[in-house]
């Protein structure tokens, strides 16, 4: 038997206005998608995946299940982009994890399509189980780029596979054997572009309420800048198969139930990628129709470490003087540090239809706001609409001169795209007035 315990946090960010990430928490079905596109299509998107999602896992909860209720959210999305033109284009990604009956014994099977990630805290250590389907981790699997590379890659937010993009998508799964101390997390990328691997490590760790830990990873986020809407959901096995040595107990996680790659139309926008370059195995476990055995998830309460904050003891001395005069050099060492690393921030953001180069932090600093200091003359036509949200949450770069070569890169990204589709783009969401500066670079 196995007894999960669940909590979940999302915010919407400090740079942005709406949240279009949504979770899904139940007794067995775990869910995060971050959608995408356009003036509500985001909202919708991940509204309308989840609740397919979740009507179609309820229909058939097996492991072939959590694949078909993956392909059934596609479905939902694609038609709903494709007939309302109020939400034409939108997409999300999906991250699913549901706790099935596999051969009589539980398992938990999780899907992925797109950048949100799923996590395992095992043993103290965590690792990452899924795959972004973005171009920049595609360079990564293709050895043409490290990861540390790939992080500021001016194509790290092209998502490869989406949900909403084609009539069939194709859904990497994975099935695991739960045990007993294993702590899942599920996020979408606001989490994973704000908070590094060790300091997401450093809370989950900790244990206790997964709700608690979920909502200090948001914090975590945000106190880092908060970019991006960001989402958590945090699954503990509080019961479950004691910890055992099998294969599974590796980063290896056995990979694919029945999700053989299906679709042909998987691409997104970008359109330079085949795919899905790797082999899939597909074993498909065949129908699975027994009821999950799982008893409702009895609160189980862990000792948790509760530190209680040190009396301070004061005394007033002549001391005090000393402290002060202190504390103003430590002000003074606060400040500059403060202009030093807002003046060493970057960032290419929308100022209307034209791509404008900040210095400063995206939401600012303190009482630092940031400044342009660079209007590129490049309008929002010019660039693959894939970036136009991101653009408009602002992008961060490490230099001024990382900044202008992103815009290149944009620029460049487009003509090729035009190029090598040999069709039309996506059609621009912005009609430009074209102001003067658009430029024409002769020839190309
Ligand atoms: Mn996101």
């Amino acid at each position: 038997m196995t007894v999960l315990r669940s909590g979940s946090a999302s915010d919407v960010g400090r740079v942005r206005s709406v949240n279009e990430d949504r979770a899904l928490e139940s007794l067995t079905l775990f869910a995060v998608a971050d959608g995408m596109g356009g003036h509500a299509g985001g909202e919708v998107a991940s509204r309308l995946a989840i609740d397919a999602l979740q009507a179609e896992f309820a229909r058939q909860p097996s492991a072939g299940g959590v694949v078909e209720a993956v392909r059934r959210a596609n479905v939902a999305v694609w038609e709903q982009g494709h007939s309302d033109p109020e939400v034409r284009g939108m997409g999300t990604t999906l991250t699913v994890a549901a706790l099935v009956v596999v051969d009589g014994g539980d398992r938990l099977v999780l899907a992925n399509v797109g950048d949100s990630r799923a996590y395992r805290m095992r043993g103290g250590r965590l690792d990452q189980l899924t795959q972004d389907h973005s171009v920049a981790e595609e360079l990564v699997e293709r050895g043409e780029l490290s990861a540390a590379e790939a992080a500021v890659h001016p194509h790290r937010h092209i998502l490869t596979r989406a949900l909403g993009v084609g009539p069939d998508v194709d859904v990497d799964t994975w099935e695991l054997h739960p045990q007993q101390g294993d702590r899942y997390l599920l996020c979408s990328d606001g989490l994973t572009n704000e908070v590094s691997p060790d300091r997401i490590t450093g809370v989950l760790e900790r244990p206790g309420d997964p709700r608690r830990a979920a909502e200090t990873l948001v914090r975590m986020a945000n106190e880092h800048g908060g970019n991006d809407n960001v989402t958590v959901v945090i699954v503990d096995v509080v019961v479950g198969d004691p910890p055992a040595d099998e294969p599974d107990s590796a980063t290896a996680v056995a990979p694919i139930v029945g999700a053989g790659p299906v679709a042909a139309g998987a691409n997104v926008a970008a359109g330079t990628f085949p795919g899905d370059t790797e082999a899939l195995a597909v074993a498909d476990p065949g129908p699975v129709t027994t009821a999950v055995a799982v008893a409702a998830a009895a609160p189980l309460v862990r000792p948790r470490a509760e530190q209680q904050p040190a009396t301070p003891t004061r005394r007033v001395t002549i001391r005090t003087l000393v402290f002060v005069v202190l504390l103003v050099a430590i002000g003074f060492g606060v400040y500059s540090t403060v202009r030093w690393y807002v003046d060493n921030s970057y960032f290419v953001r929308l100022s209307g239809s034209e791509l404008v180069v900040y210095q400063g932090r995206p939401a600012g600093f303190l009482w630092i706001k940031p400044k342009p200091v660079d209007r590129t003359g490049v309008t929002v036509s010019q660039v693959p609409q894939t970036f136009v949200p991101a653009l408009r949450a602002s992008v961060e770069e490490p230099s001024l001169a990382g900044a202008k070569r992103y815009v290149a890169n944009l620029v460049a990204e487009q003509r090729s795209f035009v190029q090598s589709s040999g069709g039309a783009p996506p059609p621009p969401t912005t009609t430009t007035t074209t102001t003067t500066t658009t430029t024409t670079t002769g020839g190309g």
